[in-house]
């Protein structure tokens, strides 16, 4: 029967799919679709693992027999009895078989789905004995892909890290027509990256904030999510089918034809949309008063610069340099791999400026799915070392970054932006280092470029003490994504006060409006790359307050580049004047 689940609308579209529900646990687990005549193939690698496994089982069992210790251990032995019954349980084979013959599935995608189809059977269990052997069967599965990684897919790989160029040419088969959305507990910003060439046209997650990195990275993909779902994940079952309102929030499971004819024309219309607006992509943005807007846009990647052009971007406001340290172990990238990622961004930008942001980790963007550095792990690390802290904290590194980023200046024009900057002190270190990087590569007689120094107002104290950034940098640019958060003490991935997190709050406007004039009362460039620049329900306030540049996700340059089109500046400063001094700033903004 048909229901709805309300979550927060994170990036727009629609999408209809079956669900593939993946445990939080699983989620590296490749995903990708072997085709029709590897299919045999597939299901014969995932019997070797079994065999595989059933062969360990049965030499420990008899190392026990040997030992004459079965009777000594009879529980460990009775464990190994349940184990080999899983094994060859009926409903865990044909089922992994299905999702290999009728979908597709690699083997490891098609076991875990399979595993997720019956451990709900098992939650849903009266006997708590029989509830508890979910346990056991997590392990038999986890032993299986442990022996599936040793024995590689003869007929795809999985996924490839980022930096390994094109896109693995097997990860999609087309002749495999069923569109799948991904419904999971919780995804990190890393594992959005995975996601990234994977086969998923939406995703739904239980946790996360608007303005989490998880919902920043979807939207940087351009695929319509819902986060913060609460209970999506265990409402919804594996292969139901799904609609995905990433507009509106709503996640549909189970539609009726009706509502699936009803938002199957909604995403055409999308389409027609996106083709429409694909049209202003060399107009430039100049409001109808004259005035020159710079539309910039915000990276994870190098590879994302050729969407940032395609979009129109006149340069790169922020590149989050961070997702280039994540899922990697704790085995951070050195100079020469940072070099050559910058080196790709500055030439895909083709001679616009990139602006290059200092590694910005901790919070809700750890390096790693477990913590594998101090700090990492601590009650609350959105307070904690994260960011510029997380730098200062490790020159070594931070030397490192500061190196690869002013020899990639030679190459082009680079900004160099410091996130999340509060004392004077941290922005006398942060600037010693830049000079001490620069004095190394010069002993070294490495070539390196000028750079422009900008810093990241993110933090209330900062955005309160604008004239001694001034001082010290070339440029601003508003993180208002951590200054709402800050300002309101609101954390921004948690759903529970996500209704709270408000980017009118007469706060944060006034700190956001303060840093604007200081900046430009002093003739000193200054941008927002938060995700207030592309919500073009912000946009002629913005406009109002004063701004003239905005970095966005390339996704949504082209629908505020056609709200500015429609804007007369000279209109619009009194009317952000009356926005900022009322008690519910909201009323006013739909005026
Ligand atoms: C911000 O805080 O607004 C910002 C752009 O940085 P990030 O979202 O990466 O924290
Ligand atoms: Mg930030």
């Amino acid at each position: 029967m048909s229901f709805t689940v309300h979550g927060l609308a994170v990036s727009r579209g629609i999408a209809i799919g079956r669900a593939v529900i993946v445990a939080s646990s699983r989620i590296d687990v490749a995903h990708y679709f072997v085709k029709p005549d590897q299919v045999e193939a597939e299901i014969q690698r995932l019997r070797r693992a079994r065999n595989g496994v059933v062969e360990e089982i049965e030499k420990v069992q008899a190392s026990l027999d040997e030992l004459g210790s079965q009777d000594a251990h009879p529980e460990l032995s009775a464990l190994l009895d349940v184990h080999l019954m899983l094994l060859q349980d009926e409903q865990l084979t044909s089922g992994v078989k299905h999702w290999i013959t009728e979908r597709h599935y690699n083997a490891e995608w098609a076991l875990t789905t399979q595993l997720e189809v019956i451990a709900r059977q098992f939650d849903e269990m009266e006997d708590p004995y029989l509830r508890e052997r979910k346990a056991d069967l997590e392990q038999v599965v986890e032993r299986m892909l442990r022996m599936m990684r040793g024995v590689a897919s003869p007929v795809a790989a999985p996924l490839p890290p980022a930096d390994e160029g094109e896109p693995n040419g097997t990860l999609f088969d087309p002749s495999v027509d069923v569109p799948l959305v991904l419904i999971a507990h919780d995804l990190s910003p890393a594992d959005m990256l995975q996601f990234k060439q994977s086969v998923f046209a939406g995703f739904v997650t239980d946790v996360g904030g608007k303005t989490s990195h998880t919902a920043i990275v979807a939207r940087s993909m351009d695929i319509p999510a819902v986060v913060g779902a609460r209970s999506a994940s265990h409402l919804i079952n594996q292969d139901d089918w799904v609609i995905i309102d990433g507009d509106a929030g709503v996640v549909i499971v189970d539609p009726s034809p009706i509502l699936m004819a009803e938002y199957g024309f909604k995403q055409r219309q999308g389409e027609v949309e996106r083709e429409r607006l694909s049209r202003l992509k060399n107009t430039p943005a100049v409001t109808l008063d004259g005035q020159k807007i710079e539309l910039l846009a915000n990276i994870e990647q190098p590879e994302d610069a050729a969407a940032a052009l395609k979009a129109g971007a006149v340069g790169v406001g922020l590149f989050r340099t961070e997702f280039l340290f994540m899922g990697r172990n704790g085995k951070l990238p050195d100079e020469e791999e940072q070099y050559a990622a910058y080196r790709r961004a500055v030439e895909g930008m083709q001679g616009l400026p990139v602006t290059i942001r200092t590694v910005d980790v901790g919070a809700d963007k750890p390096l790693d799915r477990t913590p594998v550095r101090a700090g990492e792990d601590h009650l609350n690390p959105a307070l904690g070392l994260r960011a510029i802290r997380w730098s200062l904290a490790d020159p070594a590194m931070f030397l490192a970054q500061l190196r690869a980023i002013l020899r990639a200046a030679a190459l082009g024009p680079i900004n160099l932006l410091v996130p999340m900057l509060a004392h004077a002190s941290e922005i006398r270190q942060t600037l010693a280092l830049v000079d001490k990087a620069r004095a190394q590569l010069d002993a070294l007689g490495v070539v390196h470029g000028p750079v422009r120094l900008g810093a990241m107002i993110e933090v209330p104290a900062a955005a309160l003490t604008i004239p001694l950034f001034l001082r010290h940098f070339d440029f601003l640019s508003i993180g208002t994504n951590d200054l709402i958060q800050y300002t309101l003490a609101i954390d921004r991935a948690d759903e529970a006060v996500a209704h709270l997190y408000d980017p009118v709050h007469p706060a944060v406007l006034h700190l956001v409006a303060n840093t604007i004039a200081q900046a430009r009362a002093q003739g000193k460039g200054v941008s927002v790359c938060g995700e207030m620049a592309g919500d073009v329900g912000m946009t002629r306030l913005l406009l109002g307050l004063g701004l003239r540049s905005f970095s966005m996700h390339p996704t949504q340059i082209l629908a505020v580049k056609q709200q500015i089109l429609r804007c007369d500046t000279s209109k619009l400063a009194a009317w952000a004047q009356s926005v900022l001094a009322a008690e519910d700033p909201a009323a006013l903004m739909a005026d």
